[in-house]
């Protein structure tokens, strides 16, 4: 019955305090509909400057770049590692699109996304990530309660940063500092040719400067 990113059972704001950062890996050939691609000078900023983060890995994106997942897998102290699915598809039953991507078509193929790539996280890390989010972000809510029932968190946002990373600096920069106590807010690490690094390395000194604090999602309040 319900169709996008706000769907009853997703997590879309914390009860704070702080704001969770999430940033996300999609993955697949075409840098246009997710891409492998690494925004090094992003993870280098959240390190160096100890901004914690959650961040969003597609199966396909680890693959490509293991050196670069071993990197964040080091630096758990900071960043929560969560499952971005397998092939980076919204979660649907029945065969929805968002965007121009194909949605799952059944509860098994819905399975087979959330945990193709929950199996291959956990053998990698050595322990089962908590929190989940669609290729896209959407889900219908038949899928949420799925995604639930397999021992996952949906996390979604109230904050897009970078649009899909297609944002310019400044609009990143802005909508970033639209974050209050308790905000989810989304960009994306896989698409260094967008703006969202130029964007937030902006936005989050000042909101530093303000008062903001930032933590992982296992940090903050969840309902
Ligand atoms: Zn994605």
């Amino acid at each position: 019955m319900q169709w996008g990113t706000t769907v009853t059972g997703v997590v879309t704001h914390s009860a704070g305090p702080a704001v969770a950062l999430t940033l996300d890996a999609c993955g697949g050939p075409n840098p246009g509909r997710g891409g492998n691609g690494v925004d090094t000078e992003l993870i280098d900023l959240l390190i160096n400057e100890r901004y914690p983060a959650t961040l969003f890995l597609n199966q396909k994106w680890i693959r490509n770049n293991r050196p670069v997942f071993d990197r964040l897998a080091a630096n758990q102290d900071l960043f929560t590692l969560g499952n971005h699915g397998t092939r980076h598809a919204p979660l649907s039953v029945s065969g929805k699109m968002a965007y121009t991507e194909h949605g799952t078509a059944s509860v098994g193929e819905v399975y087979d996304e959330v945990m193709g790539n929950q199996q291959f996280m956990t053998e990698l890390l050595g322990h089962a990530p908590r929190f989940f989010r669609t290729g896209t972000a959407w889900y219908d809510e038949v899928a949420v309660e799925i995604v639930r029932t397999l021992g996952l968190l949906p996390i979604g946002f109230d904050i897009n940063a970078d649009f899909g990373a297609t944002a310019s600096a400044k609009v990143v920069a802005a909508n970033a500092q639209k974050a209050k106590p308790g905000s989810i807010l989304i960009g994306h690490f896989n698409r260094p040719e967008g703006s969202t690094f130029e964007g937030l390395k902006v936005a989050l000194p000042a909101m530093r400067a303000k008062g903001v604090r930032f933590a992982r999602i296992e940090d903050v309040s969840i309902a």
